[in-house]
């Protein structure tokens, strides 16, 4: 099959940029269907030169980078005006292969689903689309100072709802957005939820953890990990560490938190504002500002973690979240998009209305006071991350997919 993610591609190491949770997805995601003998080429934007036109990045996953517009990082907004050569390319890439070489196209993000509707109705198979994040659901819930998502894109979504053969909602909540907010058919939209890694997400020692990411035995993390993006709101979590240091100002000699993750969104004043933030709370001392981590390394910090902390604005899942729980770690986090889905309130961590750094304070001191009930919170999050693994996703992604190729050839049966 064919999957389409124009704006990322899944080489890039996830955390910052435009590279997060979408990558992970599409990665996962292929790898998964390829142990089921499924092949998936992955269409993205070439970035630099000397990029190989295709890369085997998996036996089974194939990514092919497709030249449209001029190299290096583009705004994402800009990205809309290479369209066209990036479906040329896409074509030209296929052109080379037997008729009938890709049975269906998934598209991830609606500019990859706008060039994913062109190769597909052009090769004459379904597409199938994840949206991941809408512009109208994020344009009702900004950050302050944030600039709302184009009308341009508003418009290619309401299309591609349109068109597209079928939709793949993360939650429920996105799929009643997707009928509410863009009048897609009910019949047409399935929710699947996306997954964790769970051979590599597990819970183990706090106390080796903390060795490994150099913090002292008694030390209270409190972990952001993500795109340093307003929407994902780590100045939340700066002011919350102030607020619990004046609620227990004993906790300053062994409170930490951590901000792993690099720029993202364009807008460079961020790190400065985030800094400066940090030195006017009086708690510059106590954050340590990670570059974007392996996946790998991050497992040592959700073990690390006392919390997660993802207060964001808007999130359309939230896999942090989950990664977090099924280290065995609870989350805090706002109750927005598809966070609701990833944490169970109250039994693997906290939803918290609103962004104030007081209540996020409360329920943060709560769980450095009351280790017991931590505990009891982290078990419930193995337990609960334990039902969101990426082969459940692929599960309910084969069951579209073969519901849309009803009529169609059935080579995805193969190697079930
Ligand atoms: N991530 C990572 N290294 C980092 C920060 C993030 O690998 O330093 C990964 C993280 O493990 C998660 C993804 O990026 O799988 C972020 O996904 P999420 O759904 O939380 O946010 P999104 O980026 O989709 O907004």
């Amino acid at each position: 099959m064919a999957s389409v993610s124009m704006h990322t591609s899944p080489l890039e190491q996830p955390g910052s940029g435009d590279a997060g949770g979408l990558n992970v997805y599409t990665v996962e995601v292929a790898k998964r269907l390829a142990r089921r003998g499924i092949a998936t080429d992955v269409f993205t934007r070439a970035t630099a030169p000397d990029q190989p036109p295709v890369v085997e990045m998996l036996p089974g996953v194939t990514v092919h980078h497709i030249p449209a517009g001029p190299y290096g990082s583009l705004d994402k907004h800009a990205l809309a005006h290479y369209l066209c050569p990036f479906i040329f390319g896409v074509l030209q890439a296929e052109a080379g292969n037997e008729p009938g070489h890709y049975d269906l196209v998934h598209g991830h993000y609606w500019l990859s689903g706008r060039a994913g509707l062109a190769a597909a109705h052009r090769w004459g198979v379904p597409l199938v689309q994840s949206m991941h994040t809408l512009a109208r659901v994020k344009n009702l819930a900004l950050a302050e100072g944030d600039t709302a998502e184009p009308e341009h894109r508003v418009r290619g979504e309401d299309q591609l709802v349109r068109q597209a053969d079928h939709l793949v909602a993360n939650t429920a909540v996105e799929r009643g957005q997707l009928i509410d907010h863009y009048g897609a058919d009910p019949g047409r939209v399935s929710t699947v939820a996306p997954g964790v890694d769970l051979e590599l997400f597990t819970p183990g020692s706090r106390r080796e953890a903390l060795r490994a990411v150099g913090l002292p035995a008694d030390a209270e993390l409190l972990l952001f990990v993500g795109r340093v993006q307003r929407l994902k709101a780590p100045d939340v979590l700066l002011r919350a560490a102030a607020a619990l240091l004046e609620r227990d100002p004993a906790l300053r000699d062994r409170l930490v938190v951590a901000i792993v993750g690099g720029l993202s969104g364009g807008d460079l004043s961020q790190p400065r504002m985030l800094a400066e933030l940090a030195r006017s709370l009086g708690v510059a001392d106590i954050v340590r500002w990670e570059p974007p981590r392996s996946r790998a390394e991050l497992v040592s910090y959700y073990r690390a973690a006392t919390a997660t902390v993802v207060p964001s604005y808007s999130e359309s899942f939230g896999l942090v979240a989950v990664e977090s729980q099924a280290c065995g770690t609870p989350v805090v986090a706002s109750r927005v998009g598809g966070l609701p889905t990833a944490v169970r309130d109250g039994a693997s961590g906290v939803l918290i209305d609103g962004h104030s750094p007081q209540d996020y304070a409360r329920v943060l001191h709560r769980m450095v006071r009351e280790p017991a009930w931590r505990a009891r919170l982290g078990a419930e999050g193995v337990r609960h991350a334990a039902g969101l693994g990426w082969d459940a996703t692929v599960d309910g992604l084969l069951g579209i997919y073969r519901e849309t190729l009803v009529g169609g050839r059935l080579p995805l049966a193969a190697g079930q």
